[in-house]
């Protein structure tokens, strides 16, 4: 898988040049090893997980000839001799009729019921009239109309979910119309959350002076969870490498471990270096803003350590352009990069050349025209201008910002898990 197959030269920039979001989003993809591990679920807890097999068809769908319409089932060559014809049963959806129709008859028929051999077409309701059992076809229908036959949906065998597909809705339904009520899916990631900072407290804490709320924790959580994996929230670290390594010792069956905070280069920012002698730190530096800079690491015990920045909105945006493919790709699935439109901006942005920028917007469509606006202030602690936006507009590395009128890529929050 392309997860694992190129771990010979990872790059590795620590102390040097920043990586592009693709370089480390590549690295970090290289770093993970798909589970081998998988689970039977009920089918209905397989929603949002990775198939972890080929699923074929048993049955052809549908399962037998049945009616589009409610309606009449009828001869069709009858109709060339009269448009008059004797009504002889019903055939309900669950009920099929079991006698024989004979030149000139008709039964009546409802949607998904069973076509008798003898018929082949389907006149709907809305163009007969019935009277004293005779039924009169006011509008002839064209041959074999309305008529469903077997297997044009599934033939028997066809597979109908490939293994590492995500399973959707439409997926689960497909499954079930099998008759298939469990499903194997590949195990989800066993992922640690905690956050780093003297001056964090939690909801239950009374801040002290120069203290604030630990908001990253709770918003990475709730990203998470939205991907489908629910993380152990493992506290608040404080701002001293040895309880850095405490946590670390503690915590060792983790597939990946997560932080935010402590990886800038002020006297309280440790997480590189303890991290560093518990592994191998990839890179450390990305060309992005907001979110620069970022510790990755595989620790000696094999798990993936993601040191993401400490304010929020960076926290939150390396978390879904970097971990969340992590996570995913953990599971079996391929990233796929996700679907940008162009759209008008409607606000003039600044930005300083150098580095890649998710700039928080509002997209709306009017009259089929697409068009972006800022939602305020971009700075990285500025959370709210996240919550009242709908996609994020991206800036390329050396653009200058965006004038009132110009065209720019537009990344709508519904195409990135989790947002
Ligand atoms: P740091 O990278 O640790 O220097 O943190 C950068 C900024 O993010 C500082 O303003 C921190 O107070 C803030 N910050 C760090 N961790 C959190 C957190 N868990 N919740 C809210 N803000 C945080
Ligand atoms: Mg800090």
């Amino acid at each position: 898988m392309h997860m694992s197959d190129n771990k010979k030269n990872p790059p590795t920039n620590a102390g040097n040049a920043a990586l592009t979001i693709d370089e480390a989003r590549n690295a970090i993809l290289n770093l993970v090893s798909t589970t081998s591990e998988t689970e039977s679920v009920a089918l209905l807890d397989s929603v949002d997980r990775i198939c972890a097999e080929d699923i074929f068809a048993r049955q052809q769908i549908p399962r037998f000839r049945n009616s589009a319409m409610d309606g009449y089932a009828i001869r069709f060559d009858d109709l060339s001799a009269s448009t008059s014809l004797n009504v002889v049963g019903e055939s309900l959806a669950g009920h099929p009729f079991t006698g024989t129709m004979t030149a000139g008859t008709a039964i009546s028929i409802t949607t998904g019921a069973k076509i008798p051999d003898d018929a082949d077409t389907i006149v709907i309701m809305e163009n007969t009239t019935v009277s004293n059992g005779t039924l009169t076809v006011m509008q002839p229908p064209s041959r074999h109309q309305h008529v469903r036959n077997p297997g044009d949906d599934i033939a028997v065998n066809a597979k109908i979910v490939s293994r590492l597909q995500r399973l959707n809705p439409s997926d689960c339904g497909l499954i079930a119309a099998q008759g298939i009520g469990t499903v194997s899916v590949t195990r989800l990631p066993r992922v640690g959350v905690f956050s780093t900072g003297d001056e964090l407290c939690t909801s239950d804490d009374t801040p002290g002076n120069g203290q604030i709320y630990d908001s990253n924790r709770v918003s990475i959580t709730a990203l998470l969870k939205r991907c489908g994996i629910n993380p152990d929230d493992l506290g608040i670290v404080r701002d001293d490498p040895s309880s850095l390594q405490q946590l670390l010792n503690d915590h060792r069956n983790y597939d990946f471990i997560l932080s935010s905070g402590g990886v800038s280069v002020g006297q309280a920012d440790y997480v590189k270096d303890v991290i560093g002698q518990n592994g191998e730190l990839v890179f450390w530096k990305v060309a992005m803003k907001p979110g620069k800079p970022m510790v990755t690491a595989k620790l000696d015990n094999g798990a993936l350590y993601f040191g993401l920045p400490g304010n929020p909105v960076s926290s939150l945006v390396t978390c879904v352009q970097f971990v969340i493919p992590a996570l995913q790709a953990f599971s079996g699935e391929q990233y796929t990069p996700p679907l940008t439109v162009e759209a008008t901006c409607t606000s003039e942005l600044k930005k300083e050349k150098g580095r890649f920028e998710f700039q928080r917007g509002w997209l709306s469509a009017n009259q089929q025209q697409l068009s972006v606006a800022t939602t305020g202030l971009q700075d990285s602690h500025v959370l709210s201008s996240v919550s009242q936006a709908n996609c994020f507009i991206c800036l390329p590395q050396f653009s200058s910002g965006a004038a009132i009128g110009e065209t720019v890529t537009v990344l709508p929050f519904d195409s990135l898990p989790g947002l």
